[in-house]
């Protein structure tokens, strides 16, 4: 199976300044942002998303809210708000298959999502 893009982002192939890592997880800005801050949480593990993961995978899944929740502090918005957005799969939007927490913040977000 072929790397996927943050894969070779976190084997450091790809260059993409990373504003966080651990043991477990990296972080870095979204390239393509859709709002002011737009954050990226990795995990260092291959598990293409999140119905790839088992209870095995509880505390890892709890490391990469724990670091976006920090991040949203780092990054000043955690008074104003901000959403976490897992996508899962085909019909969830996703187009990266490695999970991956998406940190977005910075504006108004309205709900529902398209
Ligand atoms: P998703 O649609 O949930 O799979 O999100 C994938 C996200 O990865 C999108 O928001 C892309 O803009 C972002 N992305 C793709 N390639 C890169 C890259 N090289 N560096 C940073 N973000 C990327």
């Amino acid at each position: 199976m072929s790397k996927t893009i943050f894969k070779k982002i976190i084997d450091r192939e790809i260059p993409a300044p990373l504003i966080h890592e651990d043991e477990l997880c990296v972080a870095f800005h979204d390239v393509s942002p859709q709002a002011p801050v737009h954050v990226l949480v990795i995990p260092r593990k291959e598990l293409i998303n999140l119905d790839a993961s088992t209870k095995d995978d509880s505390a890892l899944l709890g490391h990469l809210l724990s670091v976006a929740v920090q991040l949203a502090r780092d990054l000043n918005i955690a008074e104003s708000g901000y959403r976490l957005v897992i996508n899962n799969g085909r019909d969830g939007g996703q187009s990266v298959d490695h999970l991956h927490v998406h940190l977005l913040g910075g504006r108004h977000m309205a709900w529902p999502p398209g």
